[in-house]
């Protein structure tokens, strides 16, 4: 059997992007939490500058040095809230990412713009002690740019004009600006293996998450397939009763029952009469339909809590759970009449079809067999004494 023929209601299969594009959402996705946090706790670093440099820079230059870079900060926030709401959708989130790109070439080249404020420009310990700070916080950056190389890229630049105009104008030592670049390319390195990492990562939370979806689709299919087989397991392919195994399970389970409770069931055993006539009469397929429906008539008559099961060839038994004799003989009454009031109408062919009726009531300490025997006789004897009709 093919097992992907089978329906799974509900279950609507969204096409999966490609790997590629998988990646490279998930990385967005991430540099775009690690740019709204990296916004949100910058002013830790920069308000560490800003104290060092109280009483160094003007106090009105030193606000707006702040405002700049808060600025910044702030745009860098909200651009990454919205890359982040958009990676699922290529042609806006490339814009919200051009956006970024911009963001932290002005933030870093704000920030690292501290070198050339008045106070600060050509004091050599100052403009060190500032470089450390954007040479401490700019590796910590580092590590939140690496899931996205331009953004790292631009981020690095940034910082490079300021020290880049320092050195060429300002008389910044030049080894102090060789020391800055090394900086720069070892965090380039660092960042590139950070994101080498995480790439990995992501590749084998994708391939995890596949073969998850996988094994959870095929454990649904066996599910299914298992209670498939366990329904056929259990009925008779012809009227779709219990077949004779079934109705052996749940009568040794109410026998337990009733000897547990010292209770009682009955079982109805019936067996179409002349039913070799039907067949001869109107062919096999005619009597395989009058036994669909007299399995049909005979469900009709049962309580849900009932079982209907084929017992043999036209041979059917009804278990009837808690049940008086009375009503167990009254209910084998109704069913022989069922069959006999109204003829069987199989495809426009009128079929009349009688049957025999055997009925027992179990009691506590009775075996199933010796119960199945006393139905059997019963039946027997409504043969032996003319058919169509019930004896107990
Ligand atoms: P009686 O009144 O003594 O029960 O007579 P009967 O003809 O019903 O009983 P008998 O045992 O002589 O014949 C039963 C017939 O049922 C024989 C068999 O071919 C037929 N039969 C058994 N199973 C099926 C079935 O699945 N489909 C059809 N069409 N006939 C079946
Ligand atoms: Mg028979
Ligand atoms: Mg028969």
């Amino acid at each position: 059997m093919d097992q992907r023929s089978i329906d799974r209601p509900g279950v609507a299969d969204a096409p999966e992007p490609p790997q590629t594009e998988r990646i490279e959402r998930e990385l967005l996705s991430q540099l775009a939490r690690r740019m709204q946090l990296s916004a949100a706790t910058s002013f830790i670093g920069y308000g560490l500058q800003a104290v060092l440099l109280i009483g160094v820079v003007s106090p009105r230059l030193l606000a707006i040095w702040v405002a700049a870079v808060a600025l910044c900060e702030a745009c860098n926030g909200i651009i990454a809230y919205r890359l982040g709401r958009s990676v699922e959708e290529p042609a806006r989130r490339a814009r919200w990412l051009a956006l970024l790109h911009l963001g932290l070439l002005m933030t870093s080249s704000s920030w690292g713009a501290v070198m050339l404020l008045p106070g600060v420009s050509g004091r050599l310990d100052v403009q060190t002690l500032q470089g450390l700070c954007i040479a401490v916080a700019g590796i910590i950056s580092v590590h939140n740019l690496a899931y996205h190389r331009g953004c790292l890229a631009m981020f690095s630049l940034g910082f490079a004009l300021p020290v880049t105009w320092a050195t060429l104008l300002d008389g910044f030592p030049p080894q102090l600006a060789l020391a800055g670049a090394a900086l720069v390319v070892m965090t380039q390195i660092y960042g590139w293996s950070t994101r080498a990492l995480t790439l990995n990562v992501i590749r084998t939370n994708i391939v995890n998450a596949q073969m998850t979806a996988e094994l959870r689709r095929g454990h649904d299919e066996l599910t299914e397939l298992t209670a498939r087989l366990r329904r056929l397991a259990m009925l008779d392919p012809l009227t779709q009763c219990l077949n004779r195994r079934a109705l052996m399970e749940e009568m040794s389970r109410e026998r337990a029952r009733c000897e547990r409770y010292q209770s009682r069931f009955g079982l109805i055993m019936l067996d179409l009469d002349y039913f070799k006539a039907i067949n001869d009469r109107h062919g096999h397929g005619v009597g395989d339909a009058v036994l669909v429906a007299a399995s049909a008539r005979l469900r009709e008559q049962l309580r849900p809590t009932d079982f209907l099961g084929r017992w043999g060839g036209e041979e059917f038994m009804c278990l009837l759970t808690h049940a008086s004799a009375g009503a167990v003989h009254e209910k084998a009454e109704s069913m022989r009449r069922s069959l006999e009031r109204d003829a069987m109408d199989i495809a426009g062919l009128v079929v009349e079809v009688t049957t025999s009726v055997g009925v027992a009531i179990y009691r506590p300490g009775q075996s199933l067999d010796e119960l199945i025997e006393a139905v059997d006789q019963a039946l027997y004897r409504a043969k032996a004494s003319g058919r169509n009709r019930v004896c107990s």
